[in-house]
């Protein structure tokens, strides 16, 4: 059973839609996008499995996990992809000081708070998988400082849990995507050119592309793999 936070479109949806092709029940979180969320809930079950879309803010992510447990009974993994993107260059005055700070509270601490409620309720076995950024090891652009650290903070806590989790034989990773063609992010955007020359493949990647790469570190196969960050960034910081 795996819960993926922000399931209601781009990334998430795409790997609500890889974890099902193996079988997985899911359940996926939303902050306001109900209609392609509970549209997603029906071309799951149609696809075979138990699928439930449930509503959360940052400060409600311990009462999601905890109903997810309740109506599920269970849970195996953890898919920490929920997240916002709001830039500005240190010091400039017209910099939306509050959007920063509402990043940091849905990118870090709407992540800390999933993984410490997940913690009693997953088994040998059971994974915690991130979401992170190349431009936490990268800085590509101005502007980006803030954002950044959002996602430094969860490369950081990654391999702390690992740590932490190891001895329980729960795996704790961390996936770096480059620029992927999302709403965050469209391959059609001013700025694309930019970021497509910086990768060595000079493209956006598709969110099936990282959503394969969480449907390994969710599998058997991945079970030696604890603490890593892959970047799935076409060569973004290569
Ligand atoms: P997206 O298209 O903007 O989708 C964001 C998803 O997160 C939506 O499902 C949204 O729900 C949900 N969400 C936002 N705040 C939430 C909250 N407080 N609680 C629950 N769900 C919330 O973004 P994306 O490109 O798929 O990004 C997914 C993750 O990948 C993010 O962590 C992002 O930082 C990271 N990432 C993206 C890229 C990229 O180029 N696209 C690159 C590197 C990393 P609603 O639909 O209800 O708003």
């Amino acid at each position: 059973m795996a819960l993926i936070t922000g399931g209601s479109r781009g990334l998430g949806a795409a790997i609500a839609r890889a974890l099902a092709d193996e079988g997985a029940s899911l359940a996926i979180s939303y902050a306001s996008s109900e209609a392609k969320a509970l549209a997603l809930v029906e071309e799951l079950k149609a696809r075979g499995v138990r699928a439930e879309a449930l509503k959360a803010d940052p400060q409600q992510v311990e009462a999601l996990v905890n109903e997810v447990a309740r109506r599920f009974g269970r849970l195996d993994v953890l898919v920490n992809n929920a997240g916002i993107f709001h830039t500005g260059v240190v010091g400039d005055p017209s910099t939306d000081i509050e959007a920063l700070d509402r990043q940091f509270s849905v990118n870090v601490h709407g992540v800390v708070a999933a993984v410490r409620s997940a913690v009693p309720l997953l088994r040998e076995g059971g994974r915690s998988i991130s979401i992170g950024s190349g431009v936490a090891s990268h800085a590509p652009f101005a502007g980006l400082g803030d954002y950044a650290a959002t996602k430094a903070a969860i490369a950081a806590y990654t391999r702390g849990w690992a740590r932490d989790l190891g001895p329980r034989g729960i795996t704790v990773n961390l996936i770096q995507p480059g620029p992927i063609d999302t709403d965050m992010n469209l391959a059609t955007g001013a700025s694309a050119p930019v970021r497509m020359a910086g990768t060595a493949l000079g493209r956006y990647g598709q969110p099936e592309e990282i959503a394969a790469a969480v449907a390994f570190l969710a599998s058997p196969g991945a079970s030696f793999v604890t603490g890593a960050t892959l970047d799935v960034d076409g060569g973004f910081n290569a």
